[in-house]
């Protein structure tokens, strides 16, 4: 099983993509992911991705759909995977399909989590990350279990994203909103598009995409 999982940043695309591998079984792709750690190793792409993940701006194509499919082309996919965070563009989208079909293989789903812009800035105001395996939380509406230690590893150290700072989020939410829209429908010209109200708990969203899962 192959999918795609949508929303602009703050919906709840990576607290979501965690429950749904660990669940389903199957592996998670995203992109912000493999941005951030290649900054941390200051790898050439790491440092190429930065200049623009530090402005909100979208990383260019060129750079995100090639390691987009060095990452597809690893065996472990073969298990089934889930991406987020890409496509951000409808190049992006139309490139996925060449990288699939030479693959041979498809999306099976699109899951797209909608959320109203104002809750957004909140959620990415308040998000907080473990420095040691990534696990996301938020200050108020999903702190970790015990104060101050991470409910998946037990580590203590814990970071804001510099691009979550109320300067850049502006930004990322406008580029983001443009250009989500023409993915949205591509996805829906082909039948695979599953909208989910992305305003509520996080378990009960979680209860509508397991729903769409097994009926797909
Ligand atoms: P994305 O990957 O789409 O950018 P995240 O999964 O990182 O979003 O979630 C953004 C922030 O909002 C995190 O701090 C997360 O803990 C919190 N969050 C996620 N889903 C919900 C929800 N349904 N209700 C409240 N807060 C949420
Ligand atoms: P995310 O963790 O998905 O919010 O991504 C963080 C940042 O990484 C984004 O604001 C972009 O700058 C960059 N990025 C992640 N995925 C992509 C992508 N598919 N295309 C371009 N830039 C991306």
């Amino acid at each position: 099983m192959n999918l795609l999982i949508m929303g602009l940043p703050g919906a709840g695309k990576g607290t979501q993509a965690e429950r749904i591998v660990t669940t389903f079984n199957i592996l998670q792709i995203s992109t912000g992911d493999m941005f951030r750690l290649a900054i941390k190793k200051q790898t050439k792409l790491g440092l190429e991705a930065k200049t623009f993940i530090d402005k909100g701006e979208l990383v260019p194509d060129e750079v995100s759909n090639g390691i987009v499919k060095e990452r597809l082309a690893k065996r472990d996919v073969t298990k089934g995977f889930l991406l987020d965070g890409f496509p951000r563009t409808i190049k992006q989208a139309k490139a996925l399909d060449t990288m699939l079909n030479e693959l041979q293989k498809k999306i099976d789903a699109v899951i797209n989590i909608n959320v109203k812009p104002e809750v957004l800035i909140k959620r990415l105001a308040g998000r907080f990350i473990c420095r040691n395996c990534g696990a996301t939380y938020h200050k108020l509406n999903n702190p970790p279990k015990v104060k101050g230690l991470c409910d998946r590893c037990g580590g203590d150290n814990f970071y804001q994203r510099d691009d979550d700072k109320p300067e850049t989020v502006k930004n990322r939410l406008n580029i983001n909103i443009k250009q989500s829209q023409p993915i949205l429908d591509y996805y829906k010209k082909q039948g695979l598009l599953y909208d989910i109200d992305g305003n509520c708990d996080i378990n009960l969203i979680f209860t509508d995409i397991k729903a769409i899962i097994k009926n797909i």
